[in-house]
């Protein structure tokens, strides 16, 4: 199907995004185009005017202060994968972002646009979560932050209203003695949408788990903390996370009830339950190691 003809519209700051947005009834924002232009590519929607992201450069910048990367919306996965600061201060990330798509989907396709289409498949989200990260939005009247935990609400559903942009996702660095893992199942080894996925963060103390939180996507309408999961984990010796006992089960056990999958053309509801406790096991694990090296 070929694409209807639309205005394309090229601000060159935020504040004439911001604008552009307010005086046009029917637009869309488009950072890389690998989400939106499929979808209206494929009939799934239609916008009169499209404003781009691309020119505006304060949106694909990447930042360091004391305790935080902060990540411009628009910057691209391979910019992420690619960047020093984020493979020292949280590696994860640009592990996630490794995993989207292709090379050529990578080199255009941005962070904002992954999360702002909000798929509960979506790769950088479970990451995001983890870190427990702020994101900024703005509009003609100014910006606001919101948690990240609070932004998902449904599968492509936010909590972002109408004529904001994403500019920023501020990400927490990594405590000392924190180890992160992520564990995504796809139906082949690249270019693969999950069909679950799981991320264990695990931080220790003498020994100890003092903090845990263990996220789980594709198997409910949003990625999703698993609080029950996460809880259990505290208090425990890291020995026993990393040798499987009987609590890493436990942890799985509860993920999965916790989970709440779709049978779809990529697996049925109980064989993503069944990996979902696989991946979570195999995430606290390796979470666990890196925690104590
Ligand atoms: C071949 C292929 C393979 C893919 N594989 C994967 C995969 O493995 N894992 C995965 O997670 N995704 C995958 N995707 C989906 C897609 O590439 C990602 O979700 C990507 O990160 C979207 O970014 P984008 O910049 O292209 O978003 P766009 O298409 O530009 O935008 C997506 C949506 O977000 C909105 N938006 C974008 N930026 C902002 C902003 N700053 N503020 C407010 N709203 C905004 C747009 O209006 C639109 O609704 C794949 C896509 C393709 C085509």
């Amino acid at each position: 199907m070929y694409l209807k003809d639309f205005n394309y519209l090229r601000p060159k700051s935020l504040t004439e995004a911001c604008n552009m947005l307010q005086q046009h009834n029917d637009c869309a924002l488009m950072a890389g185009g690998t989400d939106l232009l499929v979808e209206m590519k494929s009939g799934l929607r239609y916008h009169e005017n499209i404003i781009s992201l691309a020119g505006i450069k304060e949106l694909s910048e990447i930042e360091e202060s004391n305790d935080y990367i902060t990540i411009g919306a628009a910057t691209t996965h391979n910019v992420i994968v690619n960047s020093s600061l984020l493979k020292q201060h949280y590696p994860a990330l640009p592990e996630a972002s490794s995993n989207v798509g292709t090379a050529q989907v990578r080199n255009i396709a941005t962070i904002g646009g992954n999360i702002c289409t909000a798929a509960s498949c979506c790769d950088t989200a479970p990451v995001l979560l983890a870190s427990d990260c702020t994101l900024e939005l703005v509009d003609i009247n100014g910006s606001r932050e919101v948690s990240v935990n609070d932004f998902f609400i449904f599968h492509r559903k936010t909590t972002m209203k109408k004529g904001e942009i994403l500019t920023k996702i501020k990400v927490p660095k990594l405590k000392p003695g924190t180890g992160i893992s992520i564990q995504k199942f796809g139906l082949r080894n690249a270019v693969t949408i999950s069909v679950a996925s799981a991320v264990a963060l695990i931080t220790i103390n003498n020994g100890i788990c003092v903090d845990a939180k263990i996220v789980i996507g594709a198997v409910a309408p949003t990625p999703f903390v698993s609080e029950a999961a996460s809880k259990i984990l505290i208090g425990e010796k890291v020995q026993y996370l990393i040798n499987n006992y009987e609590v890493v089960d436990k942890a799985g056990d509860l993920a999965v009830a916790d989970s709440n999958p779709l049978s779809d053309i990529r697996g049925s509801a109980d064989y993503r339950k069944r990996l979902v406790k696989v991946l979570v096991k195999r995430s606290i694990k390796n979470a666990a190691i890196r925690a104590t090296n």
